[in-house]
């Protein structure tokens, strides 16, 4: 008999506000649709767990993005997040269908439901993870033991967790840790409606009134072209904007740069700050911590510009200049004008 009689699929929660799906959910589905090819063997399915008002019909896009199950929750008192409610209807969508995995975007309110959700069901829960892996060795013997690595010691090192006595065994995963597999509209799947048995409908915390974020600025985790200024760049930041300008591009910063009081925190890539991923990321006067790294690696072409050749930065760059920023930014720039124009 299996260890966890009945414990089966990787769930992912599929995040929502007023009907749009936040990437991440998508971002997970691409992830344990790789996770269970690798474990054949166990014949488990994809299923997302979508809660919200009005919801039903955004099952399909969940499906088209790679689940083959989704289990809707389609309920007013589920129309703007409420820890209370969505807790109560999540611990009993996994009492029910029992996940062996469920997984959760590391959003605030990921990060706000998850542990709750943990804790009343009495399930281990790794935070922040950036990789998840399977044992397929132990598939072999019938279980589907979850790897999930996430940095640890400040980012100095990366610790791998398992919870091998509970189920389901719950992470939350950063966005764009994951990349998203590609649409396929044409997916079918199996869309299950829930109905949660509400101990009392009276809300625990009443909202007055919702203020709108004022977001100011470009939301970095979305720009194609970062420009990186490091605290080696400093002293030029009027350069590192140039060159940002000339490529339609975005400048972004190192904690370094946002603690000495140069640019914004929304603009910080890293473990405590974003994580990006655009086509193309040149780093000016970074010297490559972890910490650094761990946000913005994922880049598709990394140029790094430093005037220490053992910088740890060219060690992930695709290419790199050793140099001065001073001296190296005004040359891309006149580069950069040249193509344009020619
Ligand atoms: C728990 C924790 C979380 C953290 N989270 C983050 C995070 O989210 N994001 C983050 O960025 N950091 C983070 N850090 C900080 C991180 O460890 C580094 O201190 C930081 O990234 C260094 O920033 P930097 O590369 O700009 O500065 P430095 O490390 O000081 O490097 C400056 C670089 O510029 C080069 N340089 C200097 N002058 C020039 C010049 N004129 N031309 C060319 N090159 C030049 C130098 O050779 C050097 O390599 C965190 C640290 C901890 C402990």
């Amino acid at each position: 008999m299996a260890k966890f009689e009945g414990y089966k699929d990787i769930y992912v929660f599929v995040e929502q506000k007023n009907g749009t799906v936040a990437e991440v959910g998508y971002e997970l589905i691409s992830e344990a649709r790789k996770l269970v090819a690798s474990i054949p063997e166990m014949g488990y399915q994809v299923v997302g767990a979508l809660l919200g008002s009005n919801i039903t019909d955004k099952a399909q896009d969940v499906i088209a993005h790679g689940a083959d199950k989704v289990i809707v929750v389609d309920d007013e008192l589920l129309k703007d997040y409420s820890t209370q409610f969505y807790t109560d209807a999540l611990t009993q969508i996994i009492k029910e269908f029992k996940p062996d995995s469920f997984l959760t975007g590391a959003t605030v309110l990921g990060r706000d439901l998850a542990p709750r959700v943990a804790a009343r069901i009495n399930a281990g829960l790794t935070a922040d993870a950036t990789k998840i892996e399977i044992d397929t060795e132990k598939a072999k013997d019938g279980e589907a033991l979850l790897l999930v690595t996430r940095p640890t010691f400040g980012g100095n090192l990366f610790g791998t967790i398992v919870c091998p006595d509970t189920r389901p065994q719950m992470a939350t995963i950063r966005p764009k840790v994951f990349d998203m597999a590609p649409v396929d509209a044409s997916r079918t799947g199996e869309v299950v409606s829930f109905a949660p048995k509400w101990e009392t409908t009276e809300p625990e915390v009443t909202i007055d009134k919702v203020v709108e974020k004022i977001v100011e600025g470009v939301d970095i985790t979305k720009a194609n072209i970062l420009v990186g200024a490091g605290r080696g760049a400093e002293g030029c930041l009027d350069l590192v904007e140039a060159c940002a300008k000339e490529l339609d591009g975005v400048v972004c910063a190192t904690r370094a740069v946002v603690e000495d009081g140069y640019m914004d925190k929304a603009l910080q890539v890293g473990q405590t700050g974003k994580t990006v991923r655009p086509s193309l990321y040149i780093a000016c006067g970074i010297s490559g911590a972890v910490q650094h790294v761990a946000g913005m690696e994922k880049s598709d072409m990394i140029i790094a510009i430093n005037r220490d050749p053992q910088a740890e930065i060219f060690t992930i760059a695709n290419m790199g200049f050793v140099g001065d920023v001073n001296e190296v930014l005004p040359l891309l720039v006149e580069e950069i004008k040249k193509a344009k124009a020619a």
